[in-house]
């Protein structure tokens, strides 16, 4: 395909058209599947009617006669249901069929221009779908000025802090710093590290961005106690229901709020890294989310630092004298909640003692939680056996202690830490001064 000659509005538009025809391909399938569901069904329930008059013609009494007459009326009647249900299967089946067929004309129409004679279907398309991505995350300025909206999903880690960094320069640099918002999902001191969403603010305003906070009602504790169970890794429901959903409304309301008279183009902008997990590794860096895409918006996820280093974010940090959260220094790994359930023993050990050292109640808030419900925290081990852990580890080492700059001393070294320090000194008393200068 010559899609390196042609603008990047028509490769938007050109995606855009892979993905309506990937949908409606997808709804087409499912559509089918369930019409050939449907015609099972009806055969089967028109089966057991015809199995039910026989039973009625060889009735020998008057009781069996009854009991025969009554079965099969409800054998008509689940026959009936089966029927209509079919019709319905059946026309669902002919839209899905329409509309897969104007989507993939309309990608065959956009897509000729520059690729004649070449195919828009199976691998073809998801090889073009992924070349066109690539394409496209690789001028990332040209990215932010097509954009109606960037949302940058920020929980005020390190990893969104870098990633917020990258897209704020770039988009300073494109001149587009208003199409920015800066999205923090709340999830409450019950769930959270003290102060985290006052630092995701202050990491947003740095730049000038607008800053929105979504609350999570009841948090990571209270989605516990009303499903009675620990989230696991298998069944994450805390990241869709505490942070996804409600991101997605949010979403829903800031394209709204452009009154725009086209589709929209999102960018709904990641922290996630490579080198994070197997999983992460195999994430592109821009995606289409088929799910949040509809012909209002077409939504893109975009992983900037993808390819970034645990090290070249702390590099980062301490280059730019970027604010990062002080339970980095005292060594929790990441900025989740104080008891992820995707957390280690050795990390979730620390969390306790961290909590002890700052006297937060999460601890026995938790494990109180885990014997009422009666659900264990991991099915390998339960919080109560972190605590005890954590209390034997108090007894041997004394409680935690730790300094601000440790988190980069343990990454990047003594000098960096303390260069890191001074400049964030100087940038406090440059704040602190002109708040002083505003209040006169
Ligand atoms: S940080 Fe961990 S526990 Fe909290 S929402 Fe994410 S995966 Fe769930």
């Amino acid at each position: 395909m010559r899609t390196r000659t042609v603008d990047i509005t028509t490769r938007l538009q050109l995606l855009d058209a892979f993905r309506c025809a990937h949908q409606a391909d997808t709804a087409l399938a499912a559509a089918d599947r369930s019409f050939h569901r449907s015609t099972r069904a009806t055969a089967r329930a028109l089966a057991s009617a015809g199995a039910c008059e026989q039973q009625l013609a060889a009735a020998r009494d008057i009781p069996q006669a009854l009991t025969a007459s009554a079965a099969l009326d409800d054998a008509r009647q689940a026959h009936l249901d089966c029927t209509a249900g079919h019709r319905k299967a059946h026309d669902r089946l002919c839209r899905a069929f329409t509309a897969s067929r104007r989507a993939n004309r309309e990608l065959a129409a956009r897509y000729r221009p520059h690729a004649r004679g070449r195919g828009t279907s199976g691998k073809r398309r998801s090889s073009v779908t992924a070349g066109l991505l690539d394409e496209v995350v690789a001028m990332p300025l040209e990215l932010i000025r097509a954009a109606d909206v960037l949302l940058v999903q920020s929980s005020g880690g390190k990893d969104s802090l870098v990633m917020l960094h990258r897209i704020a320069t770039w988009a300073d640099r494109a001149g587009c710093t208003d199409k920015v918002v800066v999205v923090h999902c709340d999830l409450g001191d019950n769930s959270e590290w003290p102060g985290v969403r006052e630092l995701a603010q202050r990491q947003a305003e740095r730049y000038g961005l607008r800053f929105v906070a979504v609350d999570s009602t009841g948090g990571l504790l209270g989605l516990v106690e009303k499903r009675g169970m620990f989230p696991d890794s298998a069944r994450r429901l805390c990241t869709s229901s505490l942070k996804r959903d409600r991101a997605n409304v949010l979403l829903t309301e800031v394209v709204a709020a452009l009154g725009l008279d086209r589709q929209a183009l999102v960018l709904n902008c990641m922290g996630l890294r490579a080198a994070e997990s197997p999983a992460r590794s195999r994430k592109s860096p821009l995606a289409i989310d088929t799910r949040a895409s509809n012909n209002k918006r077409l939504v893109l996820t975009w992983h900037p630092i993808l390819e970034l280093s645990e090290t070249a974010v702390w590099q980062t940090i301490a280059d730019e004298t970027l604010e990062y959260h002080p339970a980095y220094d005292a060594l929790m790994p990441r900025l989740s909640c104080v008891f992820c359930v995707l957390a280690g023993f050795d990390v979730l050990v620390r969390a306790v003692r961290l909590c002890w050292a700052l006297e937060l109640p999460l601890p026995e808030q938790y494990t109180d939680l885990e014997a009422r419900i009666g659900h264990r925290f991991k099915e390998q081990y339960s919080l109560a056996d972190v605590v005890a852990e954590a209390h034997r580890a108090e007894v041997r080492e004394g409680p935690l202690i730790w300094n601000r700059g440790d988190a980069l001393c343990a990454q990047l070294g003594d000098d960096t830490a303390a260069a890191y320090l001074e400049r964030m000194a100087d940038c406090e008393s440059e704040a602190y001064l002109k708040r002083v200068s505003l209040a006169v």
